[in-house]
């Protein structure tokens, strides 16, 4: 009966009432042990045990390491081990096993790998294209080339929030087995929005579903199984548009969340508020909404993409911001940078997104660094600016355990950068390496493809007579 009892006990303290709760993405967590290896990503799948990352040891040594965590750059060499960074020596030591590579970075700054938190790989190039964006095969080249310019732009994780079919989903596997470069993708797959809401502007129902960026729901089950059908495709991150219902928006995001996934919104005004009260965990862009609103979103922890550049360049490229038939409101670029500057003061925790449409990815590095200025113009400190590109990211995106910082243990995403950017954000142009998950991606400022490795053929003596005689022939 004692040990019934005990055993009860130490059942309610593991898998109590507030154990069983899945309110936050997160929740599902609890449920891993952390000895079992999970995918790495926020879905945290099971995988099999072994090694991952390119084999042997590369030490970045006698570089400036800003390591991310908001301490100051200091000399060091860093270490990594497959795909993890597992040391950062004082620049006096040599521990490391003598096989390894060794990159003298002296005088270079070594850096967490930058996140761009917004992007839409697939996007067309040009608004009036239709039957260029309707074309898999060209949405799927689009998007290997835009990862090449952010991978060289020193972008090590991506989060798409908003791409065509199953384009991100596949680059995401692509990427992972290194047999493409790029950043890592994180993907949100379909834009979920209502009937006429953000990102159908101008366009009729049918080329939307032929575009396949977009997942039209209506009422509450609908967005629930929106959700599920990205979450079925392998979604990281669900993202969400205004215009939805209180009652529309509160089953998808508590769908997500049951799923362990976490939510985006792009909205404006009361939708916010709606979605703030709805428990989504971000939003997007810097569009109007009430005092109100963002002090939920501080009191709640709702963290902000800011996205100030998509919208600079709107206003500097086309003279204002006309012409969306889902947006009735009107803002500058005054306003959105007033709009950063109450994030900040209300202590919303501010990510970095570049949202680059269309032909804009072409202008990278620039918008991103120009994004962090915008931080910076708002009251962030240089440093802190870094810090938001890199750890706060990691947090938003649901992976500051792997990623995010320089720290033992963590994934080896790593930049070097030929300046020191943590006191000049123009310096984050002059990059030198890009190592993400242990592999180097781009040497000397361009990417490294490495010839590819010939695979052994079977050896005749013990292959089956009938492939001896195909070989033959
Ligand atoms: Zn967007």
């Amino acid at each position: 009966m004692k040990t019934k009892a005990l055993g009860l006990m130490v059942f309610l303290l593991l898998f109590g009432s507030q154990g069983w709760t899945q309110e936050k993405a997160q929740d599902r967590r609890k449920f891993l042990d952390p000895k079992t290896p999970v995918s790495d990503d926020p879905r945290r799948t099971v995988v099999k045990p072994g090694p991952r990352g390119p084999e042997g040891t590369v030490v970045l040594r006698n570089g400036r390491i800003f390591d991310g965590t908001g301490a100051p750059a200091r000399e060091g060499t860093l270490v990594i081990e497959r795909n993890k960074v597992v040391k950062i020596l004082l620049p006096s030591s040599n521990e490391w096993p003598k096989d390894a590579h060794v990159v003298d970075v002296s005088g270079k700054t070594v850096l967490p790998g930058l996140i761009d938190l917004h992007t839409h790989l697939t996007y067309p190039l040009n608004q009036e294209d239709i039957g260029v964006a309707m074309n898999d095969a060209d949405a799927t080249l689009r998007a290997v080339e835009k990862l090449r310019y952010f991978i060289e732009s020193g972008i090590t994780s991506v989060r798409d929030v908003g791409s065509k079919g199953d384009v991100t989903f596949r680059l995401k596997v692509w990427v992972a087995e290194n047999r493409i470069a790029g950043p890592r993708v994180f993907p949100a797959g379909a834009f979920i929005t209502g009937e006429g809401g953000h990102s159908t502007e101008n366009t009729p129902d049918e080329i939307i579903g032929l575009m396949g960026a977009t997942r039209l729901a209506s009422g509450p089950d609908d967005w629930r199984q929106a959700v599920r059908e990205q979450f079925h495709k392998g979604a990281d991150v669900i993202k969400l548009g205004s215009h939805f219902s209180a009652e529309e928006v509160k089953a998808a995001v508590t769908e997500a969340h049951e799923l362990g996934l976490k939510v985006t919104v792009d909205a404006e005004t009361f939708y916010i508020q709606r979605a703030v009260e709805a428990g989504a965990d971000t939003i997007e862009h810097p569009l109007p909404r009430s005092e109100e609103t963002i002090q939920l979103m501080a009191k709640k922890g709702v963290a902000a993409d800011p996205t100030l550049i998509p919208y600079q360049i709107i206003f500097e490229e086309w003279g204002g911001y006309f012409g969306s038939t889902s947006r009735r409101f009107t803002f500058s670029k005054e306003a959105n940078l007033e709009m950063l500057k109450r994030l900040r003061k209300a202590g919303i925790k501010c990510g970095v997104g570049t949202d680059l449409i269309l032909h804009w990815y072409r202008y990278m590095p620039g918008p991103y660094i120009r994004e962090l200025k915008n931080f910076v113009e708002a009251g962030w400190s240089v440093p802190e600016a870094l810090v938001a590109a890199t750890k706060t990211n990691a947090e938003i995106l649901d992976m500051d355990d792997r990623l995010g910082t320089l720290q033992p243990g963590k994934l080896a995403d790593v930049l070097v950068v030929d300046g020191r950017p943590d006191e000049n954000l123009d310096d984050l142009a002059k990059v030198d390496l890009v190592i993400r998950d242990g592999y180097e991606v781009v040497e000397g400022g361009h990417l490294a493809v490495p010839r590819h490795t010939a695979e052994k053929p079977w050896k005749s003596a013990s292959a089956p007579a009938e492939m001896k005689s195909a070989v033959q022939h």
